[in-house]
């Protein structure tokens, strides 16, 4: 079986059951990404490539763990042969940080405003970068929103002046306003994600109310301007009852401004916790777009540095999963 019919179909899953030798070194329990605040997640990789699964006792996707972090991954009639990889923090090669643990907004599909993170001081982050600076290639910063906005905006300033310029590169991914992407690049920030979440603007209105689809294109826009076409990302759930025209029809708006589309298997949780997830099938068809629409806008998923296009854990990425 190919890498990408493999990963699409744990993809679909998106979780396995761990037995043999004791794996906790390699599970990440992380505030942020698909499955935040659950019994944690481990990074399937083989041949170079990975997947991350949710750790859950009833998955029917198995991983054996012969110690050292080899392992064999079994799921019907399918087998594969790979390596757990260690994270860093929350994936592995990098130190991506949650600033804020939880948020004042309510997104349908999100865990996170009922998670009840703190958040964390810049001395803080700082210590936490140290701790593994000598087995990561990127800083990526998110957060979720305590107060405001704005506020969101400030404690996330703070941390960059904190970091200080790094001999390797830093991602922001927050809710930005309309000051967000200048004020990032005057930190020296190299690359940005602003999520478009939904692929209409109506389901968006109905996914993240209080939030604004237009305000996040303008953002978008200004990013390119500023960061370069293919420095600038923007997660799209896939899953929340879009039609594959939509999907297409999103994916497109994003590569003809030079953004670099993450296209994200929803994990059904919270308000959408009776979705189904996407089947194998249509990750692969979204995957053939995605792939066709970067390459007609000639985007280059292989020249992205930090955040999910470089983790590829959660998501198919065209270009760097297949080619
Ligand atoms: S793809 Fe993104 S959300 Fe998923 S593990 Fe990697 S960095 Fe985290």
């Amino acid at each position: 079986m190919r890498w990408i019919e493999l990963k699409a179909t744990l993809l679909a899953i998106g979780s396995c059951r761990l037995t043999g030798v004791d794996a906790s070194g390699y599970i990440e329990s992380s505030s942020a990404g698909p499955g935040a605040g659950g019994a944690g997640s481990v990074f399937f990789s083989k041949g170079g490539k990975r997947v991350r699964l949710s750790v859950s006792p009833d998955s029917p996707v198995l991983i054996h763990h012969d110690g050292d972090g080899r392992v064999h991954l079994r799921f019907g009639t399918m087998e594969a042969t790979g390596i757990l990889e260690q994270p860093a923090l929350h994936c592995p090669r990098q130190a991506y940080i949650t600033v804020t643990g939880q948020c004042i907004f309510s997104c349908k599909y999100c865990p996170v405003p009922l998670n009840e993170g703190r958040a964390k001081t810049p001395e803080e982050i700082t210590g936490m970068i140290e701790s593994v600076i000598d087995r990561i290639d990127a800083i990526s910063i998110t957060s979720g929103v305590i107060g405001s906005i704005e506020d969101e905006e400030r404690r996330v300033i703070e941390v960059l002046k904190r970091i200080g310029r790094q001999d390797i590169p830093i991602g922001v991914s927050i809710y930005p306003t309309r000051n967000t992407p200048d004020l990032l690049y005057s930190e020296g920030v190299s690359e940005v994600k602003f999520n478009l979440e939904a692929a209409t603007p109506a389901l968006f209105g109905e996914m993240c109310p209080g939030l604004s689809w237009d305000g996040i294109i303008e953002s978008l826009d200004r990013s390119v301007a500023l960061f370069g076409r293919g420095n600038v990302f923007s997660n799209v759930i896939l899953g929340l009852g879009e039609t594959d025209e939509e999907m297409e029809a999103c994916i497109r708006l994003l590569t003809e401004r030079g953004v670099i589309p993450v296209i994200r298997p929803l994990t059904p949780a919270s308000a959408v916790a009776s979705y189904g997830r996407p089947s194998a099938k249509r990750l692969l068809g979204i995957a053939d777009l995605h792939h066709d629409a970067l390459k007609k806008a000639g985007l280059d998923t292989t020249k992205a540095r930090t955040m999910c296009t470089y983790c590829t854990g959660c998501d198919i990425v065209p270009g760097r999963d297949f080619e």
